[in-house]
């Protein structure tokens, strides 16, 4: 089903979470009224607001918020805001939430939140607990719906949307095909109108980002119009397979090895470009092969090998695949989801480790190139 909805709402729920006025009974029944509310202002903060009239003078103010997503602990942040020790019982406080102090949140994502007052009777009083969803309200977005991809956009019309939506639907397709992964829950996906727009969408954006993915939020940013469609639906592709590797993969004990996370997004994109296929041969040729045991690490930043790292990851994954079907590595995936280790991860569906893993690679690859 494909559904098309304006985003506006998004901003009035914010605007019914202010001045709500609550009151909560302490343990020995006084009345506090509190007014919250909060502004949000994407990327960069979010500040949250309390007023409060107290019968008695104010002591400890706190904020305590949980970031809503999946995780395997929904850690609670505590802020102190402020000891008034010597002001009067009716103040007013606010604490700004910095993002560049902790890193860019993704449109969409909600945070829930709620106040502690304490006061000189020691009486503590709790608001209710409330939600903000953090969106980026510089654009009015469209969103078309299908399976578990919600699609997000603003310039451009529908055919254009259809068709970003069509690569989604295909890369899972083929990731189910191949490798029996799928996306466990829904995702979001936000199209911006360009590189550009997408940087000014995330703190401490790189010159050089075209797309981003929130893996734990699942959640896509990416730029992509008309003029640059062929690279956007590779890196749709390539973003989207992530989202759903992480949904088949994530523990809380075990990362897995980069050449299967890069692999399968790799394998994802379709064909491997002939870019990076001149690397591998070259690498071949010249017997300069990175081992599967290093590329369990994260790659160099050096663009040849960089370049080198990502074929090799795709090769490594389509000769799996190739040579040992679609079960098995739909049950690494599952194994990798235990928290195991990589050897014992492999040595359980393919019995060979990591050295016997990169040799039955490196004879298959050398193969294909050297004959
Ligand atoms: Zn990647």
């Amino acid at each position: 089903m494909i559904r098309k909805t304006a985003l506006i709402f998004l901003s009035l729920v914010l605007m019914t979470l202010s001045f709500a006025p609550v009151q909560v009974q302490s343990k020995s029944d006084k009345a506090v009224n509190f007014n919250d509310s909060v502004t949000a202002s994407f990327p960069g903060s979010i500040t949250f607001n309390l007023d409060i009239e107290a019968e008695y003078q104010i002591k400890d103010i706190r904020l305590k918020y949980f970031i809503e997503r999946k995780s395997f602990s929904n850690v609670i942040q505590e802020i102190i805001v402020e000891n008034p020790a010597s002001s009067d019982s009716d103040i007013s406080v606010s604490w700004k939430w910095d993002m560049r102090t902790t890193g860019s949140l993704p449109s969409g994502t909600v945070i829930k939140y709620w106040w502690t007052v304490v006061d000189i009777n020691d009486d503590v009083y709790l608001t209710d607990i409330k939600s903000v969803s953090f969106d980026d309200d510089g654009y009015i977005w469209n969103s078309l719906t299908q399976n578990n991809i919600n699609l997000f956009w603003y310039y451009g019309d529908d055919d254009f949307a259809a068709d970003l939506m069509q690569t989604c639907q295909d890369t899972l397709v083929r990731l189910g095909e191949d490798t029996g992964a799928y996306l466990v829950s829904p995702v979001r996906i936000y199209i911006y109108s360009s590189s550009y727009a997408l940087r000014e969408a995330i703190v401490f954006a790189k010159e050089w980002t075209g797309g981003v993915a929130y893996p734990g939020y699942g959640v896509i940013a990416i730029g992509i119009t008309r003029s640059n469609i062929e690279w956007g639906r590779r890196a749709l592709s390539h973003e989207i397979a992530h989202l759903v590797t992480h949904q088949m993969t994530a523990n809380p004990y075990n990362s897995i090895p980069v050449w299967l996370n890069e692999g399968i997004s790799m394998y994802a994109e379709g064909e491997l470009e002939q870019d990076y296929e001149n690397y591998l041969k070259a690498a071949v040729i010249s017997d300069s092969l990175i081992s599967a045991q290093s590329l369990c690490s994260p790659f160099s930043a050096y663009s040849d090998k960089s370049y080198l790292s990502y074929a090799e990851s795709y090769s490594i994954v389509a000769f799996l695949i190739e040579k040992y079907g679609k079960q098995k590595i739909h049950q690494l995936l599952t194994v990798f989801k235990t928290g195991s280790t990589y050897d014992n991860a492999l040595l359980e569906v393919y019995g060979f480790d990591l050295a016997g893993l990169n040799k039955q690679w490196q004879d298959y690859i050398t193969g294909i190139y050297i004959s």
